[in-house]
C-alpha cells in the first residue's frame, strides 16, 4: 500500500484558560476517559501556576482543522483507545 503524500494549510485550534488568560487547554494523559458516547477526554491548563479546574472535552485538544473538519492527534487516540490511562512516564 502506498501511502500519498502532499502539504495542506491547517489552522490549529487552541483554547486559552478562563481563568488565566495564558495558558491553553492540554490533555492531561493520565486521566481516565469517561466513555459516555461521545468519549470525553479531561484537559487542564498547561500554566502551571494556574489553579483552574480540570475540564472534559469530546476531542483532544489542540485539534487541526482541515477543510471544516477537525483532526485529533492519532498518537493520542491509538493509546487511549482501550480506556485504559497510559502514562507516557516522562514528565
Ligand atoms: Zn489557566
Amino acid at each position: 500500500m502506498a501511502i500519498s503524500k502532499k502539504e495542506v494549510q491547517v489552522t490549529l485550534e487552541e483554547y486559552v484558560c478562563d481563568e488565566c488568560n495564558q495558558g491553553v487547554l492540554r490533555l492531561d494523559d493520565c486521566a481516565d476517559i469517561l466513555q459516555s458516547n461521545p468519549k470525553q477526554y479531561l484537559h487542564h491548563c498547561s500554566n502551571p501556576e494556574c489553579e483552574s479546574e480540570d475540564v472534559y472535552f469530546t476531542y483532544i485538544l489542540p485539534v487541526l482543522v482541515y477543510k471544516e473538519q477537525k483532526f485529533m492527534r492519532a498518537d493520542v487516540l491509538r493509546s487511549t483507545a482501550s480506556g485504559v490511562s497510559v502514562s507516557t512516564g516522562n514528565k
